[in-house]
């Protein structure tokens, strides 16, 4: 972390200003996050890793070395970007280095994201929904904890990355239980208990299906019909779902 104010070069150690063309509300300084950045991410002119403008005795803050030479991908969080998404982690999971832009106010000065992006550096503006928040720190720590756990050695058993939520297979993860088989006057699905293989994963998959079909049918129609076979089908024609020139589309009730 770094506080960006080490990188202001005023005595009251500004980072913001009133926005161009009027309005409410504080704009970030493309100057001051541009010194950050640079010196964060090792872009600046010669040495990589330089503290850059900053200066030592006033910075509460240790610029550590660019990390392994990688290629900086810069994420900036904003709630005009575009959706954060597991496919979004597993991108970001692939990069050797990146450096998130937290903003605060009304957020940073639409020129940074363009400066860098013509230097050559990949940007993300990101939102991690649709709703806002008072800063980018938040939505950082979703972004850090949804792509470490894709990192090897994070999670401890990989396998349990597999048929997640939002995987590969587009749906929601099924209802999970565990010891004790009764608990509230509630019991655990008989086929869970079972020990046969081919039948939970079966149970698994319609449970999957029909909650997915009940809370999600943005994702129900994202669907490809290739990859489901005559019992999902039946599973999500019961949720009210039909197959349409091989997308998944509402039937009509009547
Ligand atoms: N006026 C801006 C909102 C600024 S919110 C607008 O309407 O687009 C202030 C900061 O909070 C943003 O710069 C960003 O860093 C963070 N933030 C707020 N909501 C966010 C969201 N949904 N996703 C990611 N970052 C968000």
């Amino acid at each position: 972390m770094h506080d960006l104010r080490a990188w202001t070069s005023d005595r009251h150690r500004t980072v913001d200003d009133t926005p161009f063309g009027g309005g409410a509300g504080m704009v970030m300084r493309p100057d001051v996050w541009g010194r950050a950045i640079d010196a964060v991410a090792g872009l600046d002119a010669g040495v990589v890793g330089d503290v850059g403008d900053a200066d030592p005795d006033r910075s509460d803050d240790a610029v550590p070395p660019a990390r392994s030479g990688a290629p900086v991908h810069l994420v900036i969080p904003t709630p005009s970007g575009t959706t954060f998404t597991q496919r979004t982690a597993e991108e970001l999971a692939r990069e050797g280095h990146l450096v998130v832009a937290c903003g605060r106010y009304e957020g940073i000065d639409a020129r940074v994201a363009e400066h860098y992006r013509s230097r050559g550096v990949r940007v993300s503006e990101l939102s991690i929904g649709d709703y806002v928040l008072n800063g980018g720190e938040v939505a950082a720590l979703v972004v850090v904890e949804a792509v470490a756990r894709l990192l090897p050695g994070v999670v401890g058993n990989p396998e349990s990355l597999v048929e997640e939520s939002h995987g590969a297979a587009g749906l929601l993860e099924y209802p999970v239980y565990t010891k004790p088989p009764a608990w509230a006057d509630l019991e655990v699905p008989d086929v869970l208990l079972s020990g046969h293989h081919a039948r939970i994963h079966r149970w698994r998959r319609d449970e999957a299906l029909r909650r997915t079909a009940a809370r999600r049918p943005d994702m129900v129609r994202a669907l490809d019909a290739a990859t489901l076979d005559a019992h999902d089908v039946d599973v999500l024609a019961e949720a009210g779902w039909q197959v349409r020139d091989g997308r998944l589309e509402l039937a009509d009730r009547d």
